[in-house]
């Protein structure tokens, strides 16, 4: 299976992540607004059709708060910390919902050796549960995701494994746009997040996919010497 690096994209406001903002953003707005006449005519709205007002408010919000993280400079935070560790941090804040989705995480490890890397610790536990999330989406009918950690050379990689629907080729080209999704409920954002993450990191997030096998996303991430090794 061909392994394919995710481009790192341009997140200036082109016109198609505008376009792409506009659209996700109008759509909460239209039905909320729908939501307002019902009101004007119907004072008595009932607590389910506040219910969704209340999550299409919520909706525009986190299409905002993404956009905002996308958009920031990053204040470096440059920490020395376990790439391993924070996956099993990962791993701990995930199981449980992996299990109500029928997916069981299996953890391979391969060394011991230290995996220190330079960063942002949060961030990079940001970029795991994004992808853990991605590959529990991808299982529907449940099965087995492994992450396992290996040593390369001058590297660490954590690679996500899962059994799920797969990519095709012509998705793997779009998969880091701004706002790529073939979900009913996704945003399209979690891709463009993570690999903007990993390339200031200077590491390099690849996918391996085949459709209806499953996917193998890999994050790259240049091994930190410690000073006293
Ligand atoms: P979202 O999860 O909101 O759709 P992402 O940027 O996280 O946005 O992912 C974009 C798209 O990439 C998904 O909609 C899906 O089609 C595809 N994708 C990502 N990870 C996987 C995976 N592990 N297996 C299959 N498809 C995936
Ligand atoms: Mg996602």
């Amino acid at each position: 299976v061909e392994e394919r690096l995710v481009k790192q994209e341009k997140l200036s406001v082109s016109g198609e992540l505008a376009a792409g903002i506009a659209h996700e953003i109008k759509n909460p707005l239209t039905s909320l607004k729908g939501f307002v006449q019902l009101m004007r005519e119907q004072p008595h709205l009932s607590t389910k059709n506040v219910e969704i007002m209340a999550s299409e408010i919520d909706r525009v919000h986190s299409i905002v708060e993404e956009l905002l993280v996308l958009s920031k400079p990053h204040k470096r935070v440059q920490k020395c910390f376990s790439l391993q560790e924070a996956m099993d941090y990962v791993v701990n804040v995930m199981k449980h919902q992996a299990l109500l989705s029928r997916v069981e995480i299996i953890v391979e490890r391969s060394s011991t050796e230290s995996d220190h890397v330079l960063g942002d610790r949060n961030k990079l536990i940001q970029v795991m549960i994004n992808l853990v999330k991605n590959a529990i989406e991808a299982m529907e009918d449940g099965g087995e995701m492994k992450i396992r950690s290996v040593k390369k050379n001058e590297e660490v990689w954590i690679q996500i494994q899962d059994e799920g629907v797969g990519i095709s080729t012509e998705q793997l080209n779009n998969l880091a746009k701004p706002f790529y999704t073939t979900k009913v409920k996704g945003m399209g954002l979690g891709l463009t997040i993570c690999n903007k993450i990993i390339h200031e990191h200077n590491g390099q997030l690849t996918i391996q996919s085949e459709l209806g096998k499953g996917t193998i996303v890999t994050v790259k991430m240049p091994i930190h010497k410690l000073k006293f090794e």
